[in-house]
């Protein structure tokens, strides 16, 4: 029998291109055909195109789609066995057996339909519009930190890092203290923060130390960590959210020295997510800068890695 066919925006090593060609997903055990509504283009899609995992295939994990019956979803986007030791300890996200949405072995959202495991999904209320409810995923990566970490509102914090999330880690602390500093290289990326969060030039602080009690970098370069770590105070604590920064000879002694507490943090919390764009705790849509429907996804591909661009969002069902 002959297969019905999609669309999908498929990276294959040298390209990304828009294919019509592709296969309708089949769902494998566990898993529920959505068709997808919305996707954003995030960050971690543009450095897959320049090699990041070794992926191939269908990009896209920011997503928003639809159930036959016509439920809305998002879904965690690690895909875990559910029977190894780390996932039986309720670590999920860490199975050494997973695949990643979009990212690692498992084609991704920027397609007619993408196949995810059924216990990923969470309903979308309706409150939640689609062009909010992409935000859902690096959302909950932003709540990941106030997981890890003790917040309270007389802490002084400052997050490194003026693309998207660093802006949503912001907004989040913002939402446990006032004392919240925004770090970036641009004026205008740093404005979209809005007023609430201060906001400083990078050049501004480069001799500044031990000013913060957190501090959160969220730069994708290697000088970020190095920054952070100078200016967190004695005792205080260091958020990596950097995946990409390359080799650097960083010396840890200032961690020794000011008994420094350093805490990767990665994907994070989705019902702490929804609900608070449900409570419309933290903004987004400001964050949105363009929207392109799926025939034009490799124009929307091309000006999400335009400088001063945050969200592009695809329509694929419109
Ligand atoms: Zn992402
Ligand atoms: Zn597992």
């Amino acid at each position: 029998m002959l297969r019905p066919i999609m669309r999908g925006l498929f990276w294959d090593g040298s390209s990304v291109r828009l294919r019509r060609d592709l296969a309708s997903v089949q769902a494998r055990e566990g898993e529920v055909v959505l068709r997808v509504r919305s996707v954003g283009i995030c960050d971690t899609d543009l450095q897959i195109v320049r090699g990041y995992m070794g992926f191939r295939g269908v990009l896209g994990h920011e997503f928003v789609g639809v159930d036959a019956q016509g439920q809305r979803y998002v879904a965690e986007i690690n895909n875990a066995c559910r029977r190894c030791a780390a996932c039986v300890a309720g670590r999920t996200s860490h199975c050494p057996h997973r695949t990643v949405l979009g990212i690692v072995d498992h084609d991704g959202a920027m397609a007619d339909e993408v196949a995810v495991p059924r216990a990923n999904l969470h309903a979308v209320p309706e409150a939640v519009e689609d062009h909010r409810a992409v935000f859902v995923e690096p959302l909950a990566a932003a709540f990941q930190v106030i997981e890890q970490v003790r917040v309270t509102d007389t802490d002084r914090v400052a997050v490194l890092g003026d693309g998207k999330l660093g802006i949503l880690c912001a907004r989040v602390l913002r939402t446990v203290t006032p004392h919240v500093t925004l770090v970036g290289r641009h004026a205008h990326k740093l404005a979209l923060a809005g007023d609430t969060i201060t906001q400083r030039r990078s050049s501004e602080l480069s001799d500044a130390r031990h000013t913060f009690d957190v501090v959160v970098d969220a730069t994708g370069s290697p000088s970020g960590l190095e920054d952070a770590v100078r200016l967190t105070r004695p005792r205080g604590t260091v958020v990596l959210k950097t995946t990409v920064a390359g080799p650097h000879a960083l010396s840890l002694a200032p961690v020794v020295i000011d008994e420094l507490t350093v805490v990767g943090s990665r994907c994070g919390p989705f019902a702490r997510a929804i609900d608070a764009l449900a409570r419309d705790l933290v903004d987004v849509r400001s964050l949105v800068s363009e929207v392109f429907p799926l025939d034009r996804a490799e124009e929307a591909f091309a000006c999400a890695s335009t400088r001063g661009v945050a969200k592009v969002v695809i329509d694929v069902a419109g």
